[in-house]
């Protein structure tokens, strides 16, 4: 057993770690004064387009898509370390591509699609959006209603999704609907490319969310899509949409990794400089366990993530440590994170600090790509019997 990256792996996350820090770190507060007068907590598009310039030139892109599209064909080992440098900022940045929907084109496509949806895709050329969420269904999306109904060559989609993150600035949406109502997610659930600006496909709404996120809400209106952009097997979509969340909740658990380990570092920086009735906080037991529990938890949710990975990348069923690991990690960070918030007093509840994002974007994590009791409701039934 070696818990060791290998050298290439470790040099990316060597490299990684430098570019957030001389790149991301820097911009945190005109992303933090964005938030605090109402504008989205993201990158500019003007900083946005250096930043992209400049991983680039580092050699940052395309880290896991796959050889014959061009990309490095990184494991999911070499991800945790690279999403944990990320996921230490608030000042958020992908690395071109997106991973989840790129691992889902990766397993599903056709020659055709290949060449004109993963391969651009893949050299960081395109952003795309994934589309399963309906007002009636999220934890459960077996119980979606929008129906994609056969039209000679063509695909004719109604239906109404909401909370999709980059709807409205995707060039294309991976959009799931019922082509089966008989067997839904067994053998009825399809994944379809749907481009920007396809009409029937309408984005009603822009929602704001916490930590200065935002979602939108979306209305599938005899929405046309042509036959060969149906992706992978008509009603074997339940499948590849898994692999899509299993990888974010893999990034997932990496970026609560990277946050609650800068809580802690921004814990054990103030903590023997402020001094309360003339001693050090670090000389008060109730700072030192929130400081020794956040070491804990952390070096435990590096372990699971790895052990995780390790298991991803070489082909072993993960359900059971998936959905462990991002629970673990989502509620590990969100206390973490607010223990900091309490040890800096006033100064832990401004938005002059960068706890207060992390806080608002853990939170959501509790919540997508499935809720903690789902997640928990999965493990129990891997364990006994849940049946009544
Ligand atoms: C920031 C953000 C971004 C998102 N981006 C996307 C996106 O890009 N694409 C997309 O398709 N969706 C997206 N979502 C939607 C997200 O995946 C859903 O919100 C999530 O799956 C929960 O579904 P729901 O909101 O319908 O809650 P519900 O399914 O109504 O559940 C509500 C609550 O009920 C409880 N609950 C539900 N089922 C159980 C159970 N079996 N046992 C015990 N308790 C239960 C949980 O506490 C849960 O939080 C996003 C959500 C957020 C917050």
């Amino acid at each position: 057993m070696n818990f060791e990256l290998d050298d290439d792996h470790r040099m990316l996350r060597d490299l990684v770690q430098k570019f957030v820090a001389q790149e991301l770190m820097p911009l945190e507060a005109a992303v933090m004064e964005r938030e605090t007068s109402g504008q989205d907590a993201d990158l500019s598009p003007e900083e946005r387009q250096r930043i992209d310039a400049v991983s680039k030139d580092l050699g940052l892109w395309s880290l896991d898509a796959p050889a014959e599209v061009g990309g490095l064909g990184m494991p999911h080992v070499a991800l945790v370390a690279v999403n944990e440098a990320l996921g230490s900022t608030v000042a958020k940045y992908t690395l071109p591509p997106d991973s989840p929907n790129l691992r889902m084109l990766a397993t599903t496509v056709n020659e055709r699609q290949r060449e004109a949806y993963l391969a651009p895709y893949a050299r960081g050329e395109t952003i795309s959006a994934i589309g399963i969420s309906e007002p009636g269904a999220g934890s459960d999306p077996a119980g979606m209603q929008t129906r994609a109904v056969r039209d000679g060559d063509d695909w004719v989609i109604n239906g109404r999704k909401i909370w999709i993150t980059r709807a409205a600035e995707a060039d294309f949406t991976i959009l799931m609907a019922i082509t089966d109502p008989e067997k839904r997610a067994r053998g009825g659930m399809s994944a379809f490319l749907v481009d920007r600006g396809t009409p029937g496909f309408n984005v009603l709404r822009r929602i704001p969310m916490l930590g200065g996120e935002y979602t939108y809400e979306v209305l599938l209106e005899d929405c046309r899509v042509p036959g060969w952009k149906l992706l992978g097997t008509e009603g074997q979509g339940f499948g590849p949409m898994q692999v899509r969340l299993g990888t974010r909740r893999m990034e997932m658990a990496a970026w609560c990794i990277g946050a609650a380990q800068r809580a802690l570092d921004m814990m054990r920086d103030y903590a023997p400089q402020r001094k309360t009735f003339g001693h050090k906080l670090s000389e008060r037991q109730s700072v030192q366990w929130w400081v020794a529990d956040a070491a804990m938890q952390i070096h435990a949710t590096r372990l699971m993530a790895y052990d995780c990975a390790w298991k991803l990348d070489n082909g072993i069923d993960v359900r059971n440590e998936i959905s462990m690991l991002k629970i673990f990690a989502t509620e590990m960070a969100q206390q973490v994170v607010d223990n900091a918030m309490q040890c800096f007093g006033g100064m832990g509840m401004t938005r002059e600090m960068p706890l207060h994002l992390f806080s608002g974007r853990i939170r959501t994590m509790r919540i997508y790509d499935g809720p903690s009791e789902v997640h928990r409701m999965v493990v129990a039934r891997n364990l006994m019997d849940t049946r009544p």
